[in-house]
């Protein structure tokens, strides 16, 4: 049996996916119905979800162009993937570094049935995907693709972008990025992107029942939870901001975009 296939035997499709309804916001095509009703509950009480979505992309590609130029990194671990969306973070980190290495994890068998697309990087770099769980870390860092792409000696940008907000406390959240950090060298990196209800609480307790009733748990945490996950780390200016506002380009107008259609934080640290 194939990949594809073995993903296939293993999805739901009655029950609404967070890494579907996330494909829903990006205006894909790799979700199905009771993904597209619960994101457009989601989309009824928090209108700019698709804004909020893809201003988190365009976090995640300055970040990743950042890391793989200014901070010279090779190696990348991103864990959360979702279904592949153009452009994917080897891509982007391709693009600045030909032989930049990706692997990829997430826990919807839907990213495995998509994975062939993770997985076209160039010739000189390398792509792997692993289909783990984020609250089992050492099955992430002991996973043989992992160790045939990655050499855990050198520096790592681990990214952990719009993930954690599915991670209650009961899961130990902090613990866990503590456990996966501490796999990494110095000189590796952190990336986070993290839903916050600082700006908007009454649309974010909306947002989280829709998500509850859909079967899927979500928290919210503010800024000073989102910064606790960097501690020991030091942060890459300019520190734990609104993802529009970490490191705009050129004809980037981040001023334009209310932090309430966003509610996101994010930030990038280094290991020390
Ligand atoms: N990181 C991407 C996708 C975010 S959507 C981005 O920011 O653009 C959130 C992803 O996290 C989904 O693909 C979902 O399947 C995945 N995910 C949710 N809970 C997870 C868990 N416990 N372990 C691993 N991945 C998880």
């Amino acid at each position: 049996m194939s990949e594809q296939d073995l993903g296939r035997g293993r999805i739901d499709t009655t029950k609404p996916h967070s890494a579907r309804m996330y494909d829903y916001y990006l205006n894909g095509k790799d979700h199905y119905e009771a993904d597209a009703e619960a994101a457009a509950k989601v989309l009824a009480v928090h209108p700019t979800v698709k804004l909020n979505a893809r201003v988190n992309r365009g976090f995640i590609h300055r970040a990743t162009r950042w890391l793989a130029g200014e901070a010279g990194i090779r190696q990348f671990l991103d864990i959360g993937t979702g279904i592949p969306t153009a452009p994917n973070l080897h891509q982007v980190a391709q693009s600045v570094a030909p032989d930049a290495r990706v692997v990829y994890t997430d826990n919807d068998p839907i990213v495995l049935v998509y994975a062939q697309a993770l997985l076209n990087g160039t010739p000189e770099g390398r792509t792997a995907y692993v289909e783990a769980d984020v609250r089992e870390p050492q099955k992430i860092i002991t996973a043989p693709e992992l160790l045939e792409t990655l050499d855990l000696d050198k520096p790592v940008a681990m990214s952990v972008n719009a993930l954690f907000h599915f991670i209650p406390e009961e899961a130990k959240p902090y613990e866990i990025v503590r456990e996966l950090v501490d796999a990494l060298p110095s000189g590796s990196y952190l990336m986070m992107s993290h839903s916050t209800h600082d700006f908007s609480a009454d649309t974010w307790r909306k947002v989280i029942e829709v998500y509850k009733e859909s079967g899927i748990p979500f928290i919210t945490r503010s800024k000073t939870e989102v910064a606790r996950f960097f501690e020991g780390m030091e942060l890459v200016d300019p520190g734990v901001s609104e993802p529009h506002f970490w490191k705009p380009e050129a004809g980037d107008r981040p001023e334009d975009i209310r932090s309430a259609d966003i509610s996101m934080w994010a930030g990038v640290a280094r290991k020390p």
